[in-house]
């Protein structure tokens, strides 16, 4: 059995805001904007302000988000939606700002503590959220997740609900087009994890494959060129493939890079894109045992021969691995086995196997 369903509407093109506003118009007479510092000054935030002036939408601005936002942060903004009591929230930014304001849209209408927030039960129906991307890797923009740094369990934890699913996304590259190179190939290889996790995921299905298959063609013809200077073709190219990779996770989940990936960015402050890039590699050979099939799948639809190719694109790109400890990958390794997502991979790894991922990742030190 499969079932596909896409709660969200995608605008995509240049000026796509500017030209469907009224799509705005339908969510309420009041907003808040949640964004970061550098996600709002590329061009979008002003476009966001006109077309809600044009709607004649009164908006606040929370533009506070920071990287791997916190609980605590995004209440913060969920207090702003409060004391002005919009009805609907506008993520505006990377994956950040996008999830804290799935988490407000939450907020502003349930009252609940940090593991309710993440658990539910919710007696309330949530915000509408509208989602523009200013990073090509998330996804977050078309799934119903939110990621939060949760400092009572030190990991990164998901809330995962339908009613987050943003009702609108737009999609306009001109937002990435002065993406500092280390973020845009950190968020591009967090969609290329997106589509090899999602290929490989145990809730895999025909419908899902496809988006998946595409989104690893695009990112085949870009991936190689990202190093150089990026036009707005390449820019619209790697948009395409990180929303077409976040449909894949919303059908089928993250898998284990995900799952191990959480605690390098959270104990060891990795961006996380380049968190899974780093153990991506090791991922398909540990898969490759029981999986090669679709493996070698992958990579003829990355245009590559071998996985000694695919180590050598992301080494490539990422450049030399941090240092890791024996401690750190005891710890790293019991944490990703209690997430949740651990179970959507193929071949399900025990402890033993996440310590040889991150050892043929990571520098491993003393
Ligand atoms: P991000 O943390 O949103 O942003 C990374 C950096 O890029 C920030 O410093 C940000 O600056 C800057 N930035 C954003 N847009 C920019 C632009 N157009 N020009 C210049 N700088 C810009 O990174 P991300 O990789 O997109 O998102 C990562 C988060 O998403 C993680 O928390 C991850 O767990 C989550 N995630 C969510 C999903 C999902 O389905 N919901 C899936 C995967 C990952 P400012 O902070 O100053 O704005
Ligand atoms: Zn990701």
């Amino acid at each position: 059995m499969a079932i596909f369903s896409l709660p969200t509407k995608i605008i995509a093109g240049e000026n796509c805001l500017a030209q469907h506003s009224a799509e705005l118009a339908a969510l309420g007479k009041k907003a808040l904007i949640v964004t970061g510092k550098s996600s709002a000054r590329n061009g979008s935030l002003q476009d966001v302000q006109q077309a809600l002036t044009q709607e004649k939408i009164a908006y606040t601005v929370f533009d506070q988000i920071t990287s791997n936002p916190s609980i605590e942060l995004t209440r913060q903004a969920a207090d702003v939606a409060k004391a002005h009591d919009v009805d609907f929230i506008i993520g505006l930014g990377g994956g950040s700002p996008l999830d804290s304001a799935k988490a407000v849209a939450i907020l502003k209408t349930n009252d609940l503590d940090d593991t309710a927030l993440f658990s539910g039960p919710y007696p309330q129906p949530f915000l509408p959220v509208v989602a523009i991307p200013t990073t090509s890797g998330t996804g977050s923009e078309v799934t119903q997740y939110s990621i939060l740094s949760n400092s009572h369990l030190e990991t990164k934890t998901s809330i995962a609900h339908p009613g987050i699913f943003p009702k609108l996304a737009f999609l306009d590259a001109r937002y990435t087009l002065a993406l500092p190179k280390h973020i845009t190939i950190n968020t591009a290889i967090d969609a290329l994890s997106h589509a090899v996790e999602g290929y490989l995921s145990v809730k895999a299905t025909e419908f899902s494959q496809i988006f998946a298959e595409k989104s690893l063609a695009l990112l085949g013809e870009s991936l190689p060129h990202l190093a150089g200077d990026l036009d707005l073709p390449l820019r619209d190219s790697l948009l395409q493939a990180s929303t077409l990779a976040g449909i894949v996770i919303a059908h089928t989940g993250t898998t284990a890079v995900h799952s191990l990936g959480y605690s390098l960015t959270y104990f060891k402050n990795i961006d996380h894109g380049r968190a899974n890039g780093l153990l991506l590699t090791a991922y398909l050979e540990f898969l490759s045992t029981e999986h090669l099939d679709k493996v070698n799948a992958i990579l003829a639809l990355l245009q590559l021969k071998n996985l000694d190719e695919f180590a050598a694109l992301l080494q490539n790109l990422l450049g030399a691995a941090e240092t890791i400890t024996a401690d750190e990958m005891a710890l790293f390794s019991a944490k990703a086995l209690k997430a949740p997502n651990i179970n959507n991979t193929l071949t399900k790894p025990a402890a033993a196997d996440l310590i040889l991922m991150l050892q043929k990742s990571l520098t491993v030190s003393a």
